[in-house]
């Protein structure tokens, strides 16, 4: 089986950038990029075309051998880890096999998620959306909570992680904005969650602590709270809010240091912290390959991992990287708000899989506009908070081509400025 063609498909309206991998025996593999990243990630998938043209496809790893050097930390992983993705749907396909079987096997029948995104095709209340007063997170906390019908963990925004912190004045020592100044969607998909750094003031502290608690308060005793803070906490910031928000018993703090789409590790940051902290550390979703995350595992710079494997590199990096972490004690839960249908059906295989230090994975964003277009994905798929694993072969999702073409009002649907020819 050979690699003909490699195709993009962009659905403006679901925020969403596909790729399709046709082969000469007419199998094919689908996937998609963060969707953060539709609006510009097409010509980096494109660019890897040539690298892939005539190669047997269910040999994954030899065709990642041929691109994994044009990745890097988010963005810049997010056409490569997706190309990954969709070898291992094509994989799945040419074998009859569901994609865990490709990878060693499932361990469990049912994944647990925690609610990033909520449920498939239930509205989703954004961490940005609303005031920044205690009773705002109470509230909105709430209604998230509702919205996930048994999800046992929820993730909140806090910090610098979300635009509310802009709503404070004198939040931190570190460059100011303008009073209520807040990041542009664009802004924000494409970088600038990281741009903010430095050290909180008490006024910045003693207000996010009483968020949190509000947080807590809403969720009540049966839900854990984990909470995304940055990054762009200095270390005695960081040790602070940890221990000030230590009683309130966070299941993990997330990305306070280095994250989302910075573009390094900072593992002996991460390490400062932990030392002068009881709670768990959690960091991962930018870092591009198993050995970005060395440093980070073997000197226990955190408790707790999270990979995205539309940024890592693939379903088999991640794989890689929590058995690794399990060898040194540290616990899993993978990144994936923004990974639409595709994320979920790849998330759901990939952690079917993982050793006994699995938490969850976060549930990737799959909205109303998303109903018709693919199939594999269902209101309800999410019970108590789990996920039941496919046994369809490859992710076991795939594109209603004819609704698509209905949606966009267009008979070619594939993105036109497709590269070939033979790289230098
Ligand atoms: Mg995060």
């Amino acid at each position: 089986m050979k690699i003909t063609n490699l195709r993009c498909l962009l659905l403006p309206a679901q925020k969403a950038l596909l790729l399709r991998i046709d082969t000469d025996e007419g199998v094919y593999g689908w996937s998609q990029v963060e969707q953060n990243k539709h609006s510009y990630l097409a010509p980096q998938i494109l660019h890897c075309k040539p690298f892939l043209l005539g190669l047997d496809p269910t040999d994954v790893e030899n065709c990642m051998r041929r691109i994994r050097r044009l990745g890097a930390f988010k963005p810049w992983g997010g056409a490569v880890s997706s190309i990954e993705i969709a070898l291992w749907d094509l994989a799945g396909k040419a074998a009859g096999l569901p994609v865990y079987k490709l990878l060693g096997g499932k361990v469990r029948d049912r994944v647990r998620v925690y609610m990033g995104g909520p449920p498939p095709f239930t509205p989703h209340v954004p961490y940005s959306a609303g005031g920044d007063r205690p009773e705002d997170y109470y509230s909105r906390t709430k209604a998230r909570r509702e919205r996930g019908r048994g999800i046992g963990i929820m993730k909140t925004a806090v910090g610098f992680h979300d635009n509310r912190w802009r709503q404070v004045d004198g939040y931190h020592y570190g460059i100011a904005y303008a009073h209520g100044e807040t990041l542009s969607p664009t802004a924000r998909a494409t970088g600038g969650i990281a741009e903010v750094a430095g050290m909180v003031t008490e006024r910045g502290l003693a207000h996010t602590v009483e968020c949190v608690a509000a947080v807590r308060e809403a969720l009540g005793a049966d839900v854990a709270m984990a909470l995304d803070c940055g990054p762009g906490w200095k270390v005695p910031g960081a040790v602070e809010f940890a221990r000030r928000v230590e009683a309130l018993r966070p299941l993990w703090l997330e990305d306070l240091v280095t994250g989302d789409y910075t573009p390094y590790v900072g593992a002996d940051l991460y390490r400062a912290v932990k030392q002068q902290t009881h709670v768990n550390l959690h960091t991962g979703e930018q870092i591009y390959l198993r050995q970005n995350f060395r440093e980070l595992i073997e000197t226990r710079a955190v408790d707790v991992v999270g990979p995205d494997p539309m940024d890592v590199g693939g379903l088999a990096e991640l794989k890689w990287v929590a058995e690794f972490a399990d060898l040194h004690g540290i616990l899993m839960a993978p990144h994936g708000i923004g990974d639409g249908p595709f994320g979920l059906a790849a998330l759901v295989q990939v952690c079917a899989t993982l050793p006994d230090n699995y938490i969850a994975f976060e549930l990737p964003i799959v909205g109303e506009e998303w109903r018709g277009l693919v199939t594999g994905i269902v209101e309800g798929m999410v019970e108590d908070g789990f996920v039941r694993v496919s046994d369809a072969p490859g992710l076991g999702v795939d594109i209603v081509e004819e609704e698509v073409r209905r949606a966009l009002g267009t008979a070619e649907i594939y993105l036109g400025h497709a590269r070939t020819g033979t790289p230098a």
